[in-house]
């Protein structure tokens, strides 16, 4: 079985493995954590796999812009455009999902 063919976020990008949808265009895709550490906590994922944010960045750099784009959009609907964005990369890090995603925090006043 390949990365991809095992990889949870390519599932739910397929819907696989249902999600609840925030955002969705024709290489990204946006939808719910599922254990949420803010009001609103969405992940944003590439639609293609790859690994992490550096190998995103490294591969295709304008689909990351892309992503702190949507970012920018679901903050300026939910909290006046401000938001935290996080990649986790690698496990050491906290990464748990080796698909390239950004975790966005936002809809409330996050502690610094
Ligand atoms: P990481 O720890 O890799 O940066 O982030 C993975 C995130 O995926 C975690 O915040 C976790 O709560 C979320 N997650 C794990 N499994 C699922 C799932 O099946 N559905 C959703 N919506 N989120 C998930
Ligand atoms: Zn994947």
């Amino acid at each position: 079985m390949s990365e991809a063919e095992d990889c949870l976020f390519c599932k739910i990008v397929a819907g696989q493995i249902p999600s609840t949808k925030v955002y969705e265009d024709d290489t990204t895709y946006a939808f719910k954590d599922i254990n949420p550490q803010a009001k609103i906590h969405v992940l944003i994922v590439p639609k293609k796999h790859v690994a992490n944010v550096s190998e995103l960045a490294k591969s295709d750099p304008a689909q990351l812009a892309h992503m702190v784009e949507v970012a920018q959009g679901i903050a300026d609907k939910e909290f006046h455009g401000e938001y935290r964005l996080v990649f986790n990369t690698g496990r050491d890090a906290g990464q748990t999902v080796f698909h390239a995603h950004a975790h966005v925090l936002t809809g409330e006043v996050l502690d610094e």
